[in-house]
């Protein structure tokens, strides 16, 4: 992929890329209470402020909330695959399908850390563009 091609759709209007062309995940953060929120918010959903929210880069860090591990999806839709939300390390929630890990309860851990990988998505039974997307893989622990 070639990382300057910001032509290249992406998945979710909140993944954005910067002025490099870097990928990164767009969050809005309330300057009256710290929450930080995935996506663009005009209003606090935690404290009700209007007005404060600044954007932010979405942390690419955090632990597995919870997760389901899906057997059966859309059509071209290869199962299983492990389905999560994620609290990212700024305090956010963002839902995404984790990688890395045997699609089993055994094998995933309530709290595993977890990080952010960017990756093409092909388009499922029809052509056009892949897309550009995000999954969560284990991350080591330092
Ligand atoms: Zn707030």
């Amino acid at each position: 992929m070639n990382a300057k091609d910001d032509t290249q759709p992406t998945i979710v209007p909140y993944l954005k890329r910067d002025e490099s062309g870097k990928p990164y995940l767009a969050g809005s953060k309330c300057t009256a209470c710290g929450h930080v929120f995935v996506g663009e918010r005009t209003v606090c959903a935690k404290c009700t402020a209007r007005g404060q929210m600044v954007s932010v880069h979405l942390a690419e860090t955090g632990k597995l909330y919870v997760y389901t591990i899906i057997h059966r999806s859309f059509p071209g839709v290869k199962t299983p695959f492990v389905d999560v939300i994620v609290d990212l390390d700024d305090g956010a929630h963002l839902k995404g399908t984790l990688v890395g890990v045997k699609p089993e309860p055994e094998a995933i851990a309530f709290d595993l850390p977890v990080k952010i990988a960017y990756r093409e998505a092909e388009p499922v039974n029809k052509p056009g563009k892949p897309h550009l997307s995000y999954v969560f893989e284990p991350a080591l622990e330092a």
